[in-house]
């Protein structure tokens, strides 16, 4: 892999990102969930920054960019919705290509919760850094878009190849495994939430993920074969994710 990755647990149960190029050592962090964090991760590893590359506007993913920007001079990249609240030094879109020394990530729209979410997906190394848009067993709320804007971020994701590792901004599976096994009894779920609860006792990470492992186990990706369970007859699968999102919404677990 020509691209290395170091995650590190902050905030509440925000993951941090620094990765960098073997290549050429250009190093970027994904978000900035906490500055003081960033900063004492990079001095750990006695790196400098060059990129700061937000995935959406919420402050525990851009709250850090000033601080971080401060400290390390990184260059910001992100969607344009992160001036709401913090310094970005260039607007991305869908489509485009960031780079980092040989390292390129495909800007990908992922928009539902917030408006402007993207991913970052580097297929060479068979990366995708996601933000809040996927999760280990769930997904994120839908803030600003819709249940079928979301449907369509997830699905881009869904087509991505089976052993694509999957970072996540969130440790949430514990809980996400609760509620996946209230509206669905498969049993690789089963399985699944068996090990989530037992890592998560023995205090283990369970991000990153990867979309093979996703789409056989969780309930958002699955939710069309869920339709039924769901009280919904013949619904477009949009709608289907929708009733699974409004019950996990409500759900108290
Ligand atoms: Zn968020
Ligand atoms: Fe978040």
């Amino acid at each position: 892999m020509a691209l290395k990755i170091h995650q590190f647990a902050c905030l509440s149960d925000n993951y941090g990102y620094l990765c960098w190029d073997e290549a050429t050592g250009r190093t970027a962090c994904i978000d900035t969930p906490d500055a003081d964090a960033v900063l004492r991760e990079l001095e750990k590893l006695g790196r400098g920054l060059d990129l700061i590359m937000n995935t959406h506007w919420h402050p525990d993913h851009a709250g850090g960019n000033e601080a971080v920007k401060a400290a390390t001079g990184a260059y910001i990249v992100g969607p344009a919705e992160v001036r709401k609240i913090a310094p970005l030094d260039h607007a991305v879109e869908d489509g485009e290509i960031v780079e980092l020394g040989a390292t390129r990530f495909e800007v990908m729209d992922t928009g539902g919760h917030t408006a402007g979410h993207i991913t970052y997906y580097d297929a060479d190394d068979g990366v995708a850094f996601v933000g809040d848009t996927l999760f280990a067993l769930g997904c994120g709320r839908v803030f600003e878009g819709t249940h079928q804007q979301m449907w369509t971020s997830l699905s881009r994701l869904a087509v991505l190849p089976d052993a694509t590792q999957v970072f996540c901004a969130h440790e949430y599976t514990a809980s996400n495994a609760r509620f996946a096994l209230s509206v669905d009894d498969d049993p690789a779920l089963k399985q699944r939430a068996e090990q989530v609860f037992a890592a998560r006792e023995r205090g283990e990470w369970t991000v990153p993920t990867t979309i093979g492992l996703e789409k056989a186990t969780n309930p958002f990706l699955r939710a069309p074969k869920l339709a039924a369970r769901m009280g919904l007859t013949n619904p477009q699968p949009y709608e289907a994710f929708g009733a699974v999102r409004a019950a996990k919404d409500v759900f108290k677990g």
